[in-house]
């Protein structure tokens, strides 16, 4: 049940607003003049959606096309569908999508669902509709994962979520609050968005020049519950920040963005590594994990909360139980400093280093653009249906850069850049 309905606008700062709508446009997808855009987001952020279409076509946008979800529309699904409903997905409007994205149109998401919108449901139904949804998304993802296009993620305030994240704030004041969270770490609260985010675009940078140039073969975590070693893929390349998607346009795909990140070697991964935070994925909160790795594949996994939703997301296909990230964040990063658990991906991954289950990016390797899937393989990108974050890092994680004759570098001392 979702008690918190109520959704008032009118409480968010509608300066900053306008200015995340803004830099959605400028920074994060650097719409160009000509350049369709397709837009997701839940119902009630409505109000930051006509921000972005305005900023959109002051920006010479074709068309700007948005697609909404809607709590309580999800919701009546598991209450009312038929069984046969939870096999099914959209395959027609992800197939649309795909077909937009080959025609050069730009994607940008907003989340800011109820991150425990589906806690109550029957986990085998949320799991037939999860993986239903993402056969039926693959075409579209793989343009985006692929980096074809320009894309970026925003948040929005939605009320459940602002709750979930304040359970002790009044609706209105928690709405404030996770608003400003939102704000401060999509760095609009500064007075030109736009140049704070060139300086840290260009920071970001100097850490993925100095980990492209050292070329380290592995990275060794160790802290407590952990003492993994993840191989990096042949040809790995690190990235951060803006970078620039096959169709030639520099964007920032999340919006915030704290992150460095790579692909590991899907078959290169050994040793234990436990969550430093709890994820939440799809509606559930999977807190406490600690799985195994053995040859890049997770033989033992377990969780103190979801595990059951965990076992589920690693039988999704061969690949959902390698890893196709691995990311680097300092312990002292603004959205870690904040100290919320924001029970969402877009945030929580830029408070702490982290892996992720599933599909690699291939704009993470050298000349990524140019290689084929086959060729991805061959040098070790994982492939699969999920591509799913999980919170490795905390200020009593040390990571060393392993070379190929076996030496290391210390590269994250107590949670920090060494
Ligand atoms: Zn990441
Ligand atoms: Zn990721």
């Amino acid at each position: 049940m979702n008690a918190i309905s109520t959704e008032n606008p009118s409480i968010i700062d509608p300066v900053k607003l306008d200015r995340l709508a803004e830099t959605a446009i400028k920074v994060g997808l650097r719409l160009e003049p000509g350049q369709d855009l397709l837009l997701t987001a839940p119902s009630a952020a409505l109000p930051l959606v006509r921000k972005i279409a305005e900023h959109a076509y002051k920006a010479g946008a074709g068309l700007v096309m948005p697609f909404f979800s809607d709590e309580e529309i999800t919701l009546a699904r598991y209450r009312f569908a038929p069984d046969a409903s939870f096999d099914r997905a959209a395959n027609w409007l992800y197939d649309g999508m795909a077909k937009a994205f080959s025609a050069n149109t730009a994607r940008l998401a907003i989340v800011g669902d109820n991150p425990m919108l589906l806690s109550e449901q029957d986990p085998a139904k949320v799991s037939r509709a999860n993986k239903s949804n993402s056969m039926a998304y693959q075409p579209a993802l793989e343009k985006i994962a692929g980096f074809d296009i320009n894309w970026n993620i925003i948040a929005w305030p939605g009320a459940a979520w602002a709750q979930q994240v304040f359970p002790n704030d009044t609706p209105d004041n928690a709405v404030r609050k996770l608003a400003d969270a939102i704000f401060a770490a999509s760095r609009v609260d500064r007075d030109d968005p736009v140049a704070a985010w060139a300086s840290h675009n260009a920071e970001l940078h100097t850490k993925t020049a100095w980990l492209n140039g050292q070329r380290f073969s592995a990275l060794h975590f160790s802290g407590p519950g952990t003492d993994l070693t993840v191989g990096l893929a042949d040809g790995h390349e690190w990235h951060g920040g803006a970078s620039t998607a096959k169709n030639g346009i520099t964007c920032n795909p999340n919006i915030p963005t704290e992150e460095v990140f790579t692909t590991p070697h899907a078959h290169r991964v050994e040793g234990r590594v436990s969550s430093t935070k709890p994820l939440s994925y799809n509606g559930t909160l999977i807190d406490d994990i600690s799985v195994r790795f053995e040859a890049g594949r997770i033989v033992e996994a377990k969780a103190s909360r979801g595990e059951d939703v965990l076992k589920k997301v690693l039988e999704t296909d061969e690949g959902a139980s390698r890893l196709g990230e691995v990311a680097l964040v300092p312990h002292s990063s603004p959205i870690s400093k904040s100290g919320l658990l924001f029970f969402n991906t877009l945030f929580d991954e830029n408070a702490a280093c982290h892996i992720a289950l599933g599909q690699c990016y291939a704009k993470c390797f050298l000349d990524g653009a140019k290689l084929t899937p086959d060729q991805i393989a061959a040098q070790g990108g994982n492939k699969s249906l999920i591509h799913i974050d999980w919170m490795i890092g905390s200020d009593k994680v040390d990571i060393d850069g392993v070379k190929p004759d076996g030496t290391r570098v210390p590269v994250f001392r107590k949670g920090e850049w060494a």
